[in-house]
């Protein structure tokens, strides 16, 4: 076990809190670190009792938290927490900027979910364009003849019949976004992309033009979302954008819900204003905006983009990783906050 001695000449253990089920591989990194793990979750794996974790979180020196929000409220409830190490790439649920005023490092797991979160996202763009879904229920309820009325007419991807290449529109060139790119080459695609954060490394990209956001979303037959959850990035899909989407277009949505306004999108799909979209995120997860359920042209799965065997159990390790480093007063590999560490409140918190 990782143990100090604190000022009273105690024997202190080192413990990480960890409030849902993590993969075995990530528990054998704590195990050969000698770090000692206090896991609480229902016995399916399900998320414990919010109010269970946080008194667990008393007994703690780092959370490494799933899904669960992190307010400033329940960082203050142990002052001695030297940080927080989430399990995946997304941290919006956390309050950073709490967290850093308080001296508590945040770290991510970067990297290691990219090319899943590419592939859901790039199923969910065939799988809407192609129709499967319609056609798959269609089979299963035991019909074939045409004569039914359906005909699952999609759209390409690829440069069809008429060999002309589709527009892909990347909306956050990052890691992920960047992954789609690559896919997009199998297909002939042309590739426009806006982030403003990244228009040099754009620019500097073969095969990929940087447009404004409104051009973009006029031009692009998919468009793709791959920016985080800030308060920049809330509702970047609204009506007007939207409503600027070519009536044939379909949207992806991997990145966080509530980068789309939910109910313009029902509104748009109804009308018919967008051909359709791909989500695996929502505004207000579990529920769905009234509507959006009962609408054929979308494809809707239960936030999934990491989720394969391999994938989840590799963010465990990092998260881990991050987990320990904290613990044990060093820098972390994926830090989110990085001026914490030249912050008095941090050193105050771990006694240097
Ligand atoms: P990243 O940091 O590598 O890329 C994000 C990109 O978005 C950056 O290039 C950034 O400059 C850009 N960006 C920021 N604000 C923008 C704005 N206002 N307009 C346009 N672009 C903007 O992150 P990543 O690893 O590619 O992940 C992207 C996001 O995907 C994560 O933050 C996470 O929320 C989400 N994600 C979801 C799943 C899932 O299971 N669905 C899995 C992994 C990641």
């Amino acid at each position: 076990m990782t143990s100090i001695v604190d000022w009273k000449g105690a024997l202190m253990l080192r413990q990480i809190l960890v409030p849902w089920a993590m993969p075995e591989v990530g528990r054998e990194v704590l195990r050969r670190a000698k770090v000692e793990g206090i896991f609480i979750h229902g016995p399916r794996g399900e998320p414990p009792d919010p109010i269970e974790w946080t008194r667990k979180l008393l007994e703690a020196d780092v959370l490494l938290p799933r899904v669960q929000k992190i307010s400033r409220k329940i960082m203050i409830v142990n002052p001695n927490l030297r940080g927080i190490a989430n399990y995946g790439v997304g941290y919006d649920k956390i309050d950073v900027e709490a967290a850093t005023q308080l001296g508590i490092p945040v770290t991510n797991t970067p990297g290691v979910l990219t090319e899943t979160t590419a592939d859901l996202a790039w199923t969910l763009l065939m799988a809407t364009a192609r129709k499967i879904l319609q056609a798959h229920q269609f089979v299963q309820s035991g019909q074939w003849e045409r004569s039914a009325g359906k005909s699952f007419l999609g759209l390409d991807i690829g440069p069809g019949g008429s060999n002309k290449p589709k527009v892909l529109g990347i909306i956050g060139f990052g890691r992920i976004g960047q992954a789609m790119m690559r896919r997009s080459r199998g297909f002939k695609m042309k590739v426009m992309t806006y982030d403003p954060y990244k228009k040099a490394t754009i620019e500097k990209t073969r095969g990929v033009e940087y447009q404004d956001l409104h051009n973009l979303l006029k031009q692009s037959d998919f468009v793709t979302l791959h920016t985080p959850l800030t308060r920049e990035t809330h509702h970047l899909m609204g009506r007007e954008e939207l409503d600027l989407m070519k009536s044939t277009a379909i949207l992806i949505n991997t990145s966080r819900g509530p980068v789309v306004d939910e109910k313009a999108l029902v509104s748009v799909l109804k009308k018919g204003k967008i051909a359709g979209a791909g989500l695996d995120v929502f505004e207000n997860e579990p529920k769905l905006a009234p509507g959006l359920s009962k609408l054929e042209n979308v494809v809707l799965v239960p936030h999934i983009g990491s989720g394969t065997k391999d994938t989840r159990e590799q963010m465990a390790v990092v998260a881990v990783r991050n987990a320990v480093a904290m613990l044990r007063g060093k820098k972390p590999p994926n830090i989110v906050n990085p001026e914490v560490f030249d912050s008095r409140a941090y050193h105050r918190r771990l006694g240097t």
